[in-house]
């Protein structure tokens, strides 16, 4: 089914996503207007922003004629499920180099992206750390040419997808919001939100990971990709939790509590933690009243199996 360009595969996708306003009383109190973009819907297995990331990568290995696809990914990464998915839709062999040991059976994370053809590589965590790059020249000496594509989907063609956000919000609002709000890992998606944006707003980026590292990332990326730098755009990074997957009761009650009143699901790596930052910013004061914020979910949904298997069935909420 190689059908990047066609009219059966746009509408496998749900684009625009929809932009959904939420009503609640803390956002009344402030009357501020909140709409959270459902980039979750786009598609049930390339979900979120890892749909806009591999868009035009997918594009230039199509024009490349590259048959594979070799990234990199934790166990429960949401990159490589989306890049087996997309493997699989568009005609691609997929290869993935994860961080860490096998562990049978597979976790639900890489159980599926195996039932997508995906083929894994386990490299200990020092030299996946350490050893990206020669770790792709070297399964390119063993399997032939393969399109490489960053952990975490993060390149210059992952920024331009990202970019398209705005132009989207811009259009379903016919304005532009005060502010976006939106969860980093490595910071593509960020980056995309500040170059679409042509400073016109200001972005707020909550990191899921601990140490701002993430600023280097984000700055260099929005470099790489427009040759300029921008200041419209700020961290916020008290709302990790204590880092990359790590989480506490109050989280786990915040999501559970937020799903069920808003009908809105949400993950315990990003989006969770994200949108407990933003309602805490708003009871701070941090947003200017009378504002409009428009929070990207990013999707991950996929993960929250593999979370409650590892961590006892915590997000039990029913939608
Ligand atoms: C990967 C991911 C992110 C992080 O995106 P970056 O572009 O790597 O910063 C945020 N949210 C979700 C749900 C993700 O899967």
């Amino acid at each position: 089914m190689q059908c990047l360009y066609s009219y059966f595969c746009r509408n496998m996708f749900n684009k625009p996503s929809p932009l959904q306003l939420i009503e609640d009383e803390l956002l009344a109190k402030r009357e501020i207007t909140l709409f959270v973009k459902r980039d979750d819907l786009i598609h049930p297995q390339i979900s979120g922003n890892k749909w806009r990331k591999l868009k035009y990568n997918l594009r230039a290995a199509k024009q490349q004629q590259q048959k594979r696809l070799l990234t990199f990914g934790g166990a429960y990464s949401n990159h490589i499920a989306a890049t087996a998915a997309a493997g699989n839709i568009f005609g691609f062999e997929t290869i993935g180099v994860i961080r860490g040991e096998l562990v049978k059976p597979l976790n639900p994370t890489l159980d599926l992206a195996q039932q997508q053809g995906m083929k894994f590589v386990f490299v200990g965590r020092k030299e996946y750390r350490e050893e990206k790059a020669e770790i792709a020249i070297r399964l390119q000496d063993e399997l032939g040419s393969c399109y490489v594509i960053p952990e975490g989907g993060s390149n210059t063609l992952a920024v331009k997808g990202c970019a398209e956000i705005v132009a989207e919000v811009q259009e379903q609002l016919d304005d532009v919001p005060d502010y976006f709000c939106v969860s980093s890992g490595t910071g593509g998606t960020a980056a995309g939100l500040v170059v679409g944006l042509a400073r016109m707003s200001l972005v707020k980026v909550f990191p899921a990971l601990k140490g701002n590292f993430i600023l280097d990332e984000i700055n260099s990326l929005i470099w790489e990709f427009s040759g300029e730098s921008y200041d419209n755009w700020q961290l916020i990074s008290n709302y990790n939790f204590g880092g990359y997957t790590k989480w506490n009761q109050q989280l786990i009650d915040f999501i559970n509590d937020f799903s069920a009143k808003f009908k809105l699901q949400i993950d315990p790596i990003y989006t969770g933690k994200l949108f407990y930052g933003v309602w805490n910013e708003i009871e701070k004061g941090s947003f200017k009243d009378n504002s409009t914020i428009v929070v990207i979910h990013t999707g991950g949904l996929q993960g929250i199996l593999g979370f409650n298997q590892r961590f006892g069935n915590l997000l039990n909420y029913n939608l």
